[in-house]
């Protein structure tokens, strides 16, 4: 069915009625969202839940850890989203995973695989690939997976996707958000999703211990190259000191983006006796090669990876070497 919503795909727009012939066909479907899930994974994921529990089509939601984001816990279905893969399956989707590592875990070779994805480092590693590297969100793509079928976008679905567009586009504030993604929000809206009711929901519901947190971390800022490079970290004595979770510092690497003179900025967080880091910037670097260096990815603007090591300084001077080579 094309209608509106369908002008700019970039995708072959056979593939969603591939997609969806694959689906009708398949006895229990298993739904993966990316490891450190985020809402464009799970909103993406959970639409599609929706829609397959309306048509009583047996499936799962997977992520590799029971650590969520807690704050997507009234989009219907939250809860039951697992990280135990059930026994048997015969085709798998996933949501918002730039590479097949970002899965977590390896498919058995026989199992057909969907791969909904908007990340511009693509591998197509799936049978049917759905990727667009023009879209905001991977919740664009789905949404436009239900247009292209003809499918009811239930209040359920519709909040998720919601979710999804308006976490991947910083509120509706990144340039690859365009009169599409506010046509398709529009009809989302009128299938449901309330804007007010969803963003209180996701942020205003803080835990006292982000705020103890957060201050360590702003405190940490160092600025290099007259403040056009900018760098945050958390060690493990704050998060033990505060009771933080890793994801209650995220918003300190948004504010430090937002000072005028800074380009390009990072984040090394201590986790699970690792450095993960964030990176972002407003414009012409484009961070996920510096993240790939690192056996990371991500987008132009924003991007993350891991790095093997327990000492923060260690990872902060091994990020720093390579952000100041666009600089030299
Ligand atoms: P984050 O800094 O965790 O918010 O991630 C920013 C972006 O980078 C998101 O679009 C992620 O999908 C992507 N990303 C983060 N970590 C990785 C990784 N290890 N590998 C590939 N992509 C990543
Ligand atoms: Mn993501
Ligand atoms: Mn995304």
């Amino acid at each position: 069915m094309i209608n509106d919503f369908t002008l700019k795909n970039q995708v072959d727009t056979n593939k969603f009625l591939e997609a969806l012939e694959l689906i009708k066909k398949s006895r229990y479907i298993l739904l993966i969202t990316h490891v450190n899930p985020d809402p464009d994974s799970i909103g993406s994921a959970l639409a599609i839940s929706n829609l397959l529990f309306e048509n009583k089509i047996k499936h799962k939601v997977y992520n590799i850890s029971s650590d969520l984001p807690q704050s997507l816990d009234f989009l219907n279905r939250f809860e039951k989203m697992t990280n135990i893969l059930p026994d048997f399956f015969d085709l798998a989707i996933s949501f918002d995973c730039g590479t097949y590592k970002r899965l977590g875990f390896e498919l058995d070779k026989s199992t057909p695989l969907i791969n909904f994805d908007h990340h511009a480092s693509n591998e197509n590693f799936g049978d049917i690939n759905i990727v667009d590297p023009y879209k905001s969100s991977t919740a664009e793509l789905v949404f436009d997976f239900f247009k292209y079928n003809g499918l009811n976008i239930s209040k359920n679905s519709a909040e998720a996707l919601y979710v999804g567009i308006y976490d991947d586009t910083l509120a509706f504030s990144l340039p690859r958000c365009d009169q599409e993604t506010f046509k398709k929000i529009n009809f989302l809206v009128e299938s449901g999703a309330n804007p007010s009711y969803i963003t209180n929901k996701l942020l205003r519901r803080d835990s006292l211990a982000k705020y103890r947190m957060i201050p360590k971390v702003l405190d940490s800022l160092t600025l290099y190259n007259e403040g056009k490079i900018a760098s945050i970290i958390a060690i493990k004595e704050w998060f033990e000191q505060t009771g933080a979770h890793a994801r209650d510092c995220e918003d300190a690497l948004d504010m430090i983006m937002s000072i005028a003179v800074v380009e390009i900025a990072f984040f090394i967080r201590y986790i699970n006796d690792k450095c993960r880091v964030s990176l972002r910037s407003k414009g012409k670097i484009n961070v996920s090669k510096i993240a790939s260096i690192f056996d990371g990815g991500g987008h132009f603007n924003a991007a993350g990876c891991t790095i093997e090591t327990n000492d923060v300084e260690e990872a902060k001077n091994l990020l720093l070497k390579e952000v100041k080579k666009y600089y030299a």
